[in-house]
């Protein structure tokens, strides 16, 4: 299974005008996506430069080394990457020179039969040169682009032999393609500026580099970019997309609208909703922030309890989800949130978060509320049990780091020392997103995978069955 190429961000633009200053401002604005490297490839004179190292986009993406890189159309990455996984080989985009061109590519997602293609690709004599999965994508294409020395074609045979989760953004020579797999997992959408055109990850980047937003890259699309125009390729998907409702629970930003639907409006209703399916007599309801905030807003309309900050967050603090040891993570916990007394003390809390994953946060926020001085603490999620791991993106853990594995809900309140749980209901989620049950991957949360992923189902059902639920 293929495991680098989780949740990133990926762009490219086709500009009338220098591009690097855009590609930064709209990496910048995807930074969320992944904070481990970041990168550009830029067509200029006949040849791809690049730049592209560990760190945030402002650290990399700076100084002559940066400004000097003159073209007009780039692709553009950040990666997220998991704990062990840091390594500069990996960075994004990643180029190669064939011989008719060079070639680069950007990748957010996951490939599920990228062991299988190394395997049979390394019994054919092909040598890689990292453990990503973009390098075998990219080396099929230069392959076909070889091949047929038409980059539509090459394009196309290269997506027959890739399955899994994959928004790409492409340089073939001078040519800007932005492509969503069948499935549409991870978003994608095109925009237009002033300048030129854009194909990005999140919307929220059009905002903010002054463009305007024109939709989504359909599932199983191939856009290929120009200055001035979009020219759509179909390749063919499924009846029903699948995709995934983590993007706006919580990796999206709030602010950016995908198939239509704004992930800050979703995340509102989802407290609604949950505030209907789990009320509960409080004083206060408090978001774990950022990520617990519109959840919050949302329980807070819909059970007409008033809404306050109850904790300060540090924004200096690295993130504390992939850090390796568990006590780390702990500590981390306590040095980016800290409670706000007033708030807490004496008063019966409400608690909302986006999400349980390992139990580590919450569990460290409400022995924290509790110490300041918090008389009950009710926790309310607004995304259901994470009980099976992401094939398709997400930084989902392996299964045994769950805490909702094996754990009834009253279980798991137990764990975190909540005075009550209450999830929202998968059904209630549906509801929040207002998209078709079966145009979403709920994976994570039923153990249904859209595409095959080999042994899965069978794995999902024996833990339920030793568990007996
Ligand atoms: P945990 O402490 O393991 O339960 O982590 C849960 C918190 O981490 C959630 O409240 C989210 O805000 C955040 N989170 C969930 N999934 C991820 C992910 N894949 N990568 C980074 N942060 C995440």
């Amino acid at each position: 299974m293929g495991n680098l190429e989780h949740s990133c961000g990926v762009i490219g633009l086709s500009l009338d005008t220098k591009v690097a200053p855009f590609a930064k401002k709209a990496l910048r604005v995807i930074q969320h996506r992944g904070q481990e490297s970041a990168g550009v490839a830029i067509f200029n004179d006949g040849h791809i430069s690049y730049l592209r190292d560990m760190g945030l986009v402002h650290e990399v993406l700076r100084g002559s080394e940066y400004y000097n890189l003159t073209g007009n159309v780039c692709i553009g990455h950040v990666r997220y990457s998991t704990e062990g996984e840091s390594k500069a080989s990996n960075c994004q985009p990643m180029t190669v020179t064939t011989s008719y061109g060079d070639i680069a590519l950007a990748h957010n997602g996951d490939i599920t039969n990228a062991t299988e293609l190394r395997e049979q690709l390394s019994k054919k004599g092909w040598a890689f040169l990292t453990t990503s999965d973009t390098e075998i994508i990219i080396r099929i294409l230069a392959k076909e682009f070889n091949e047929t020395r038409d980059p539509i074609k090459a394009i196309k045979n290269t997506l027959r032999m890739i399955e899994g989760a994959y928004s790409l953004t492409m340089l073939i020579g001078d040519r800007l393609f932005g492509i969503r797999d069948p499935m549409g997992f991870r978003p994608l959408c095109i925009g237009r500026l002033k300048e030129g055109n854009v194909v990005v990850s999140e919307s929220a980047a059009l905002d903010v580099t002054g463009g305007e937003f024109i939709r989504d890259v359909l599932p199983g699309e191939i856009i290929e970019v120009t200055r001035t125009s979009f020219h759509s390729v179909r390749t063919p998907a499924p009846k029903n997309p699948a995709h995934c409702m983590f993007e706006w629970v919580y990796f999206a930003r709030p602010d950016s609208i995908m198939e239509c639907r704004e992930a800050y409006e979703v995340r509102k209703r989802i407290g609604q909703i949950l505030a209907s399916e789990h009320p509960i007599d409080a004083d206060v309801v408090v978001p774990v922030p950022d990520s617990g905030r519109a959840h919050a807003i949302g329980y807070a309309e819909g059970s007409g309890i008033k809404y306050e900050e109850g904790f300060m967050k540090n924004r200096y603090v690295e993130r504390t989800f992939i850090m390796p040891v568990q006590k780390q993570r702990e500590a981390g916990v306590m040095l980016k949130l800290n409670p706000i007394r007033s708030t807490v003390k004496g008063r019966r809390l409400v608690v909302v978060d986006d999400s349980i994953v390992r139990g580590t946060t919450l569990r460290k926020l409400v022995q924290m509320l509790r110490r300041a001085g918090a008389e009950e603490v009710h926790v309310r999620i607004g995304c259901p049990p994470i009980v099976a791991p992401c094939f398709y993106g997400v930084d989902m853990k392996t299964r045994g780091q769950f805490v909702a594995t094996g754990r009834t809900v009253d279980e798991i309140a137990e764990h975190i020392t909540a005075d009550s749980l209450g999830y929202i209901s998968i059904d209630g989620l549906v509801k929040a997103l207002n998209i078709p049950y079966q145009d979403l991957c709920l994976a994570c949360l039923n153990g249904e995978y859209p595409t095959p992923i080999p042994g899965e189902r069978q794995r999902f059902q024996t833990r339920l069955n030793e568990h007996g639920q």
